[in-house]
């Protein structure tokens, strides 16, 4: 499925003109309409594909406001005497200057970045398009929109929103050893192990959502639940014909042969999974990090040699139906 974000041009040129004043994390709104959200996809994917929307869109959503797409806000006008008062009727006044001005128009489907570049040639005064608003306020919004608009395209810092995915014990005294992927769907999924203390028997692995577009983490459920071992080092990895993989270590006894890499596959994106297995590797090596797609096409597998101490790699060829081991890494 395309990725492709419904979008009003004053509220691209909103996110845009707060991201000139180097705010690059936007809270949810008392309004609960979703700006945070589509602010996060947009500076998080500078090619994402916009579609210009004069009604209700992705922002205005889940607005409590959004009234069967009609917006039911009023706006100030005690300094803009001359516009319409409902927001609806502002908003398209606005947007049809906007839309002109970019030439662009309703259905029009562009990335973040054409757009920011049509803002950067073809905006000039905008003092005329927000003209029912004194001149002397609307130069200040031109101003943060300007370096928003000269930041936008080249600006290469990482951008990241730093959360609690849950609030601290809500799924046991220990949670560790972390582990998340971008599903297919863009769905985000995490998982972990949780439970009373590293190396206890209770510990199971748990997994949660991050649905696309959600701020809010589906419950967390338990993914693998070893009987009476220690099982911990959950490694995610998401193909992209979608199949979705999970790795963790299971402890059988004290020692450099007592650990076991089980493995798990979900054909349906995390929703299911089928049953648990061991993995293709001898006992003593234990997962750590992620795999990682090469540019040939093969995965390649980090893992830990616990009765050597080294690193070793799993290549596989074939998207997984063989492995190759290679000599240790000391
Ligand atoms: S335009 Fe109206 S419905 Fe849309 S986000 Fe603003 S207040 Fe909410």
């Amino acid at each position: 499925m395309e990725d492709m974000i419904y979008i009003k041009p004053h509220h691209f040129v909103d996110i845009l003109t707060s991201f000139g004043t180097g705010r690059v994390r936007f809270e949810p709104h008392p309004y609960g309409h979703a700006v945070h959200i589509v602010a996060e996809q947009i500076l998080t994917n500078r090619d994402v594909t916009l579609r210009i929307e004069l009604g209700a869109d992705d922002i205005c959503r889940p607005c409590e406001h959004n009234i069967d797409g009609l917006c039911d806000d009023t706006i100030d006008t005690s300094f803009r005497p001359g516009a319409p008062s409902l927001k609806r009727d502002w908003n398209l006044l606005i947007d049809r200057r906007w839309c002109e001005r970019l030439k662009i128009e309703q259905g029009h489907k562009l990335s973040a970045r054409e757009l920011c570049r049509r803002l950067r040639d073809l905006a000039g005064d905008i003092t005329d398009i927000y003209r029912e608003i004194p001149a002397r306020l609307t130069a200040d919004r031109a101003r943060k929109l300007e370096e928003g608009i000269r930041k936008f395209p080249n600006d290469q810092s990482p951008y990241y929103r730093a959360r609690d995915i849950f609030a601290p014990g809500m799924y046991g005294p220990r949670c560790h050893s972390s582990t998340i992927v971008e599903l297919k769907n863009g769905d985000l999924m995490a998982a972990w192990w949780s439970g009373s203390y590293e190396g206890a028997t209770d510990v199971v692995i748990k997994a949660a959502r991050l649905p696309l577009g959600a701020d809010t983490w589906e419950p967390a459920t338990t993914v693998a639940d070893f009987p009476d071992r220690f099982q911990g080092n959950p490694v995610l990895f998401s193909l992209a014909d979608g199949r979705l993989w999970l790795f963790f270590a299971v402890i059988h006894f004290r020692g450099p042969k007592g650990v076991q890499i089980m493995f798990r596959e979900s054909t349906d994106l995390g929703r299911t999974w089928g049953p648990m297995r061991e993995f293709a590797t001898e006992p003593g090596i234990r997962t750590r990090n992620h795999p990682i797609i090469m540019p040939n096409g093969e995965i390649l597998f980090p893992l830990h040699d616990q009765r050597t101490g080294s690193s070793v790699f799993l290549i596989s060829g074939d998207l997984g139906q063989t492995w190759e081991m290679t000599l240790p890494c000391f």
